[in-house]
């Protein structure tokens, strides 16, 4: 390695992101530029022409992820990857997947101020529709370039029958192409994602540069409760069977399996019923939730622990429950690829604290096609999908130099 690069130029990189936070949906709260919406697209024409301002060869694929890639010294090396998502949750923040497509354009702008010539092509990616949809698809265009969004994840539908492919095609984008976006893991070497924690433990230590370790299996369940339709007048309390009484019990039962592991969170996201009304004992009732663990076994062990729980509370209610769910296991960062950011770190004057995320990201993704690691910096309060989610500049600005740093120590590998 040559001479330590200059520091990330944080005017511009607050500039960046003050000007995508003008791209948002004013309709809706905070700031909300949801996947495949008309601010969606101008925000990724804005990033797509900033690649070109830096002379990157730039393209935007059928499903949205726009790529600008820098070519590096050897022609046969794979291609280092960085960057993340622009898209946010509805009523979201401004840093959120932003700041590490942010950031990596900034990496590109200190490597061409320090005159540096990578011997890697560096690709530079926003993902596409990372959050996801109402048809239920997260990763949308991480899942396009591992090849993983395929024909069952288009059809998805949501409440009012209109699937993905549909929604894709109405922000512009060409679903029937989805396989065109696939990259090849042959000509990937590397994938770093800088990003805000979006939890409280960076701040809590004291720290400002976290390294990924894992990121959190899900387990997505939906519990279907069959009652007995019934008047709510004339029916005496204790021969009812209560749809909606027996999903109340689930309920806490997830907060309270949850809350008794170790690492474990549980969440319940929609409670239905078929009879909305006060008359009538609701006969149906469906519990949508999920638990999330950064630990497969303890995982499973939170859904067999809840699935445990429902035949005590049939017998309480009278009711029959069915439980579904589908699991998505932990993904592991690449240990090796991690010690070099935690190297990167130190090299940039900072501690780096290990820890797993609690939420998903395109790293998820990229880790089946590249050995992948993750940078963190604090959150502000842990806060985070919410407009009050912050990250003091000068905490972005020691992340881009981390992602810098890494990436240059990348480059020195084969
Ligand atoms: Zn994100």
């Amino acid at each position: 390695m040559s001479s330590a690069s200059s520091g990330a130029d944080t005017a511009w990189v607050d500039e960046a992101i003050k000007h995508l936070s003008t791209l948002v949906d004013s309709d809706l709260p905070g700031w909300s530029r949801i996947g495949f919406s008309e601010q969606d697209a101008a925000a990724r024409d804005w990033i797509h022409q900033q690649m070109l301002e830096l002379g990157l060869d730039v393209r935007t694929d059928p499903v949205g992820n726009v790529i600008g890639r820098l070519e590096g010294q050897d022609p046969n090396a794979p291609d280092i990857v960085i960057g993340s998502h622009s898209d946010t949750v509805p009523g979201g923040g401004r840093f959120d997947g932003i700041v590490g497509v942010v950031g990596a354009l900034e990496v590109v702008r200190v490597l061409q101020r320090s005159n540096i010539r990578l011997r890697h092509g560096l690709r530079v990616v926003d993902f596409s529709n990372e959050e996801g949809n109402p048809q239920g698809i997260k990763l949308v265009g991480s899942r396009a370039v591992a090849g993983t969004l395929g024909p069952e994840a288009l059809a998805a539908s949501d409440e009012e029958g209109r699937t993905l492919a549909a929604l894709m095609a109405s922000g512009g984008r060409s679903p029937q192409e989805v396989g065109s976006a696939r990259w090849n893991r042959r000509d990937i070497a590397a994938y770093l994602e800088l990003h805000i924690e979006q939890g409280p433990r960076l701040e809590a230590a004291g720290a400002s540069i976290g390294v990924v370790t894992r990121i959190c299996g899900i387990s997505t369940f939906v519990l279907d409760v069959h009652g007995r339709r019934d008047h709510a007048g004339t029916t005496p309390m204790s021969t009812r069977a209560d749809a909606l009484c027996c999903a109340a019990d689930a309920v806490l039962a997830v907060q309270r399996i949850a809350a008794s592991s170790d690492d474990g969170v549980g969440t319940v996201g929609a409670v239905t019923t078929t009879s909305p009304l006060t008359n009538t004992i609701s006969e149906e009732a469906r519990v949508t939730g999920e638990f999330r663990s950064a630990d497969e076994t303890d995982l499973e062990e939170l859904l067999q622990t809840f699935a445990g729980t429902l035949p005590a509370l049939d017998a309480r209610h009278g009711t029959r429950t069915d439980l579904a769910w589908k699991m998505d296991p932990p993904a592991i960062m690449d240990e090796a690829l991690s010690d070099l950011v935690a190297e990167a770190a130190r090299r940039a004057g900072h501690d780096a604290l290990r820890l797993y995320s609690g939420a998903t990201h395109d790293s998820v993704e990229m880790s089946a096609m590249a050995p992948s690691a993750m940078i963190f910096v604090p959150s502000v309060g842990g806060r985070s999908h919410c407009p009050e989610e912050w990250t003091d500049l000068a905490d972005i600005g020691r992340g881009i130099d981390v992602l810098t740093q890494a990436v240059r120590l990348r480059d020195d590998l084969p």
